[in-house]
């Protein structure tokens, strides 16, 4: 079987790329004649879901999908005809209901936001903010033992750049996004994190986090370590601690929402193209990935993989129709001569995934519980939950045994048993 390292890059030590200067604009998208959404859940019958084919729906309504959704809701980011829906398969078989709409050409804005944002709370960030770009995690929120919000004005992929570029270009939206976040919460340890020597005199009334620029160390695990002091426990999330961590792409929407009174739906996306040079482009939510590949002048051969996401931690897709979704911070299209590919070699015990794994796990023996489909083993003996994802193991193993997928899924499947176990309790 054919074995090359990811990108053809050898060096076991990776570093961020970081802006010597502020990069031109993003190129704009067209406005696409249909868009897709997606939304999380499963479709078991259209006659159940609350919205139908044929309906029309204005930008920035407030759609419940299905019933009994735990205060999740759909915004479109463009008016429009409800055209289709349909159920879509992503990874490890989670699934989504998608939503295809037919654009208007004249555009109908739903006016409920400009009304809300008069008053500014927990209620207006979490029923306005949920599909903004960057995908916030509003519902947390809510969650008054949340005391700490750190604003990621980095990517935590290598070569994606979208966050680094807004945090540099959009100060201004970014101090009334932190203005908002203040004032609607009432949490006042905000900080902004940045890579070393990065930024930022514009930024007055927020702490300053600043990150070495070796990979992963903008990971939020991490930065809870290495910055806050405070280690992650096994299985534990960054809100057990009372932390929150928002996207400086999604603080900006924030801040742009209430200062203009309408809901901006615009996102910034780093593609990556086949020779490895990159280029920022603004597309609306919802806009297919082939309306970008077109602009740019990129041409899909068979063979060809595009990937959403990083290098280091992005999944693959297998259409060009799929859409820019609100968190999509990164699109690689690589040649097919550089797609690498996986083996099924045995593992052949030398320790390099150890080394390299910044949560100590001893991934040589993780591995083989993973293989065999042991998940529950690998959880109680191999510190499954202390995998942060970099995905380094996986890049340097000379086996190449896909790692990082092993564990997404033994993470995916230990999750839905127990989402099971409490559906028949
Ligand atoms: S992806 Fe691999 S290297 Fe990264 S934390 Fe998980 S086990 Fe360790
Ligand atoms: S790097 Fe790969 S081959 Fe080496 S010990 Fe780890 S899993 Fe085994």
């Amino acid at each position: 079987m054919k074995k090359k390292s990811f990108l053809g890059l050898q060096a076991p030590k990776l570093f961020y790329e970081t802006f010597k200067s502020i990069p031109p604009n993003p190129q704009k998208i067209p406005i696409p004649d249909e868009i897709i959404l997606f939304h999380e859940g499963a479709l078991v019958k259209k006659d159940n879901l609350l919205i139908k084919e044929g309906e029309k729906v204005k930008k920035g309504q407030k759609l419940s999908i299905l019933p009994n959704d735990n205060g999740r809701y759909l915004m479109p980011p463009l008016s429009g005809v409800i055209k289709v829906i349909d159920k879509f398969v992503g990874n490890f078989g989670k699934e989504y209901i998608s939503i295809k709409i037919g654009v208007d050409k004249e555009q109908e804005i739903d006016d409920q936001f400009a009304k809300d944002v008069v008053q500014i709370n927990t209620d207006l960030i979490k029923n306005n903010f949920q599909c903004i770009p960057g995908k916030p995690p509003v519902m947390l929120l809510d969650n008054k033992t949340i005391d700490r919000i750190i604003i990621k004005g980095l990517d935590s992929d290598l070569l994606v750049m979208t966050n680094q570029y807004i945090t540099r270009s959009y100060t201004d939206k970014i101090n009334k996004g932190i203005e908002v976040l203040r004032e609607g919460t009432g949490i006042n340890n905000i900080s902004l994190l940045v890579f070393k020597n990065q930024l930022s005199s514009e930024y007055k009334n927020v702490e300053i986090r600043q990150v070495d620029t070796q990979y992963p160390s903008a990971f939020p695990e991490l930065v809870m370590k290495n910055i806050v002091g405070k280690e992650v426990p096994q299985g534990k999330k960054l809100e057990d601690l009372g932390t929150c961590v928002l996207s400086a792409e999604s603080v900006k929407a924030i801040g742009a929402a209430c200062e203009d009174k309408t809901i901006p739906f615009n996102k910034i996306v780093t593609v990556i193209k086949k020779d490895g040079s990159s280029v920022l482009v603004e597309a609306i939510i919802g806009t297919p990935i082939k309306d970008i590949l077109l602009i740019q002048n990129i041409e899909l051969k068979e063979k060809d993989r595009i990937i959403v996401g990083g290098p280091m931690t992005g999944y693959a897709i297998y259409t060009d129709e799929f859409p820019v979704l609100p968190d999509t911070d990164g699109i690689i299209i690589q040649d097919s001569n550089d797609v690498s590919l996986f083996s099924d070699n045995y593992c052949i015990n030398c320790g390099d995934c150890i080394r390299v794994c910044p949560a100590k796990i001893q991934v040589n023996m993780l591995v083989r519980f993973l293989e065999a489909a042991q998940y529950v083993d690998a959880e109680s003996t191999y510190d499954l939950q202390s995998c942060i994802e970099c995905g380094l193991c996986a890049y340097v193993c000379p086996s190449k045994i896909p790692i990082l997928q092993y564990i997404k899924i033994a993470k995916f499947e230990l999750a839905r048993t127990q989402e099971l176990e409490a559906e028949n309790d």
